[in-house]
């Protein structure tokens, strides 16, 4: 019979690649809590309306990357594609933002139907922030701060890049729009089909294109920044002076207007050159109207979501995982001889008591001492302790060092978790 395969897009995270997955998450959630942030979790599938409402019925999400279906009541629901939405109807749902401020974060699979390649998924992974209640700019600075601290604890300073970018209100957006689509309108036989199409649904997303062609008409069309209100110029100019004090670089890029619809002033994205076409690892913005058009009261927010793929696979690409990272044993138990299975796994368990950061792995299913041995050193363990009938019936253990050329040391039994302690400090 055929054997079943997991579906295209999404995968699976083998125990080889899980303690890169555990390393980046552990990083993550330590620098998060530095910052008091407060985890929130959300489910996976929500109303399908929540997203058209929220990200945009003429967005690329919405119009043809979301995973849609009608559940056995009639419903139509949709696996998330992203975190925000959720986070937002959860917060509001149970009274988290009216009169009080909020810094939240989660973290979990999100869903979109697109082509998969290096870099994109149908399941992926984001950890997401969401601030509400605070006006900015200072909360937008200090996202910016806790992503470039969490660039330099992941070891990925030098490899990320920050671009931001100011769209204004919607009001000045909307004027900006209708400068931009009359210039556009004139060359409109020469636009890529997406760019001709979006003129009519969503002209601010024609800047983001990659077509040459539409790129070179681009090159003089009306600028957004022309266009900005005052309110957004002066946040904008603050937030600048605010990541040059802390010590933030960036670069302003004006065809960064992010793909979702509830965004406006700031808006940032963290790329870098070593992923080819996917290397924005972290992107994000204001969207203060986002909670009122959702039914809420109006509530200024801000946040981000990373792809934990990019990031693991930027990491794995730049040999940056920390070699710590790879073990899974640090001490190997064997047990030779029946006599010897219990008197090993009461000692494992005594290491185990006094040793609660080390990582004791037992020898189980038997075997003969020189196939114990392969399995000691394949755990990647730094000691084997040997125990057999004749330890046993001293009280001793045997001390074997599995990544140095030294020799073997017959211990007391009492005396082997401080030996240990020992010799895996230094
Ligand atoms: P892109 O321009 O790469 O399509 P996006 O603007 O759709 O990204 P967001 O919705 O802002 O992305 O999501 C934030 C982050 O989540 C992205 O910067 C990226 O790191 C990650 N991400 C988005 N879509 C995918 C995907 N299909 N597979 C893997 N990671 C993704
Ligand atoms: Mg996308």
């Amino acid at each position: 019979m055929a054997k079943i395969q997991a579906i295209r897009g999404m995968n699976d995270i083998l125990p080889e690649q899980t303690p890169v997955w555990q390393f980046v998450e552990s990083t993550v959630r330590r620098v998060l809590a530095q910052y008091g942030y407060q985890e929130i979790r959300m489910p996976i599938v929500e109303q399908t309306d929540l997203f058209k409402r929220s990200i945009g019925e003429v967005t690329d999400i919405v119009e043809k990357e979301m995973y849609t279906f009608e559940d056995r009541n009639g419903d139509s629901l949709t696996l998330r594609p992203e975190g925000t939405a959720g986070c937002v109807r959860a917060a509001e749902e149970h009274g988290l933002l009216f009169n009080q401020t909020r810094r939240l974060w989660y973290t979990g699979p999100m869903f979109r139907h697109e082509r998969p390649q290096k870099g994109r998924y149908r399941q992926f992974h984001q950890i997401g922030v969401e601030c509400f209640g605070m006006n900015g700019p200072d909360i937008d600075a200090e996202l910016l701060i806790l992503t470039a601290r969490l660039w330099k604890e992941l070891g990925l300073a030098e490899h990320t890049r920050l671009e931001i970018n100011s769209i204004g209100t919607s009001e000045s957006r909307r004027v900006y729009r209708s400068a931009l689509v009359d210039y556009l309108g004139q060359f409109k036989a020469d636009l890529d089909a997406d760019s001709q199409r979006r003129l009519e649904s969503n002209p601010l997303r024609i800047l983001d294109s990659k077509d040459p062609s539409t790129r070179k008409i681009l090159e003089n069309a009306p600028s957004l920044d022309d266009y900005l209100d005052e309110e957004s110029r002066e946040h904008f100019e603050r937030l600048k002076a605010l990541l040059e004090a802390a010590g933030v670089n960036y670069s302003v890029n004006p065809a960064l207007v992010r793909g979702l619809d509830y965004y406006g002033k700031t808006v940032f994205e963290w790329i870098t050159d070593s992923l080819g076409a996917q290397g924005t690892v972290c992107a994000g913005g204001r969207y203060d109207g986002l909670v009122e058009q959702l039914g809420g009261k109006p509530t200024f927010a801000v946040g981000f979501a990373m792809g934990l793929e990019r990031l693991i696979l930027l990491l794995e690409t730049l040999e940056l995982v920390p070699e710590h990272v790879n073990s899974n044993a640090d001490v190997y138990v064997t047990a030779m001889g029946e006599g010897a299975l219990a008197p090993a796994l009461v000692l494992a368990e005594q290491l185990r008591a006094a040793l609660p950061e080390r990582v004791i792995v037992s020898h189980c299913g038997g075997g003969s001492f020189k196939s114990q041995m392969k399995k000691a050193d394949r755990s990647g363990a730094r000691y084997a302790v040997i125990l057999g009938e004749n330890e046993v019936a001293n009280g001793t253990a045997g001390l074997k060092p599995l990544r140095a050329d030294e020799p073997q040391a017959e211990i007391a039994q009492d005396k082997l978790a401080d030996t240990l302690a020992a010799a895996l400090a230094n």
